[in-house]
């Protein structure tokens, strides 16, 4: 067994056995991992970290080639998102961020883009004010960095220009021109704004994209497309972050 040390975000926790704790963690250097981490239950104060959810520890494990649960035998707190727990809306928003990386994501499939955006995004919920779009900034990189970019810059069946009004089809994963509509009669109108705003916060930097400004009607619809696309992909429907909170 080799031995590892990498940071890691808490995704979820479940008791194992009567003293310890299995958590998933989404790692800088191995993606989704999840860990034994033996008699944290029984001796707190063991690992030097309240191994909170969506709390960033630097952990050292032991990686077991036989399994996909290894041994964790320390996990240090690097930050907590204290700011983000005194807030119940910042709560709510950090655990659709987990809820996400839990599900879309592949074990032990490095991901350094995602790691950074998940970390970005926790980091913004506990000091900034634009709580509204960080959500939406997430899940467009998100769906970008794990390879379901909805196809938008041209028609995603002929590749044609968009010249007049397209509709969004989830089946072929982007836009459909004019003549390609009847290919898909559940596809969907989208405002060229939406489509605009998607575009840019996929191709500019966090922090630019944070100050974007995008009006009412543009934010229903991104949350609308958004939640559908990742319906789309995880082939069920999202959770609230009520349930995903009551879950845990
Ligand atoms: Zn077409």
């Amino acid at each position: 067994m080799a031995i590892h040390k990498t940071e890691g975000i808490i995704l979820n926790t479940q008791n194992f056995r009567q003293t310890s704790l299995i958590i998933n963690f989404y790692t800088r250097d191995f993606g989704k991992l999840s860990g034994l981490l033996k008699g944290a239950r029984e001796e707190l104060g063991k690992f030097g970290s309240n191994l909170d959810l969506f709390s960033l520890n630097e952990i050292v494990f032991y990686k077991k080639n036989q399994s996909k649960l290894h041994l964790v035998s320390q996990c240090d707190l690097k930050k907590d998102f204290r700011g983000i727990k005194k807030d119940l809306e910042k709560v709510k928003k950090a655990f659709s961020i987990v809820g996400l990386l839990t599900s879309l994501t592949v074990e032990e499939d490095k991901n350094e883009e995602i790691f950074n955006l998940a970390l970005s995004c926790l980091e913004q919920l506990e000091n900034g004010s634009r709580l509204d779009r960080i959500l939406i900034i997430f899940k467009i990189k998100f769906l970008d960095y794990c390879g379901f970019k909805p196809h938008l810059d041209s028609c995603v069946s002929c590749n044609n220009r968009i010249i007049s009004q397209a509709r969004l089809s989830f089946k072929f994963g982007g836009l459909l021109c004019e003549d390609c509509l009847n290919k898909d009669i559940k596809s969907r109108n989208i405002f060229r704004g939406t489509v605009a705003s998607i575009l840019y916060i996929e191709k500019n930097n966090f922090d630019s994209v944070l100050r974007l400004g995008i009006n009412h009607e543009i934010m229903r619809e991104l949350n609308q497309v958004l939640d559908a696309f990742l319906e789309f992909h995880l082939d069920k429907k999202l959770p609230e972050s009520s349930e995903i909170m009551i879950g845990t």
